[in-house]
């Protein structure tokens, strides 16, 4: 089932989500559910506060940039290795190497897209879909949607790494976000 998007402005969007055990309700459904979501928008990436729960969850998929690399990306990222992959219970580790900036957006805030400063790499400790548990690096712009996505069951959104003039600039866009005055090919949840 395709689930609506919450949107900007929203408060799960700002909460730092919990662990959660093997047995939380319906967890097998809510996974394929961010699947078929994830993939009906277009997106590289989902976190559960995206579609209203709280808990530390999100889906990455990095094949579909990967494969839209052009000859630019492919010099910029000799070494992608692209991951499809579910993460509960993510905790970071380490996040090291230079700070490189990477245009980037959030399925959460249609229509904005601003370059953003992350270090090169991190390394996690997470369950994967059969709760088995993994500690994994990693690089490139995999690391990249991993760390964007592993800011939202922080509560943390990529704006708020804009320079303070950057948000004054697009402060209006954001409340017409949270309006739901903003046009996209998926279905959002605004806040009340
Ligand atoms: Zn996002």
């Amino acid at each position: 089932m395709i689930l609506p998007i919450v949107a900007y402005g929203h408060p799960v969007l700002r909460v730092d989500c919990e662990d959660i055990t093997k047995d939380y309700p319906g967890l097998e459904t809510l996974i394929g559910d961010m699947w078929e979501t994830l993939y009906n928008s277009n997106g590289v990436g989902l976190a559960a506060p995206q579609v209203n729960k709280p808990i530390r969850l999100f889906v990455v998929d990095t094949f579909q940039i990967v494969e839209n690399f052009d000859e630019e990306d492919k010099r910029l990222y000799p070494n992608e290795k692209p991951i499809k992959q579910v993460f509960i219970n993510a905790h970071r580790i380490t996040s090291n190497g230079e700070m490189w900036a990477y245009n980037e957006g959030c399925l959460s805030i249609p229509k904005i897209r601003e370059d953003v400063l992350r270090p090169e790499q991190i390394r996690l400790r997470y369950l994967d879909e059969n709760f088995q548990e993994k500690e994994e690096e990693f690089y490139g712009v995999t690391a990249r949607v991993i760390m964007h996505e592993y800011d939202h069951i922080d509560g943390k959104l990529f704006i708020d790494y804009l320079p303070p003039l950057k948000k004054r600039l697009i402060k209006k866009k954001l409340s017409d976000i949270s309006k739901g005055k903003v046009k996209v090919d998926y279905r959002m949840l605004l806040p009340k």
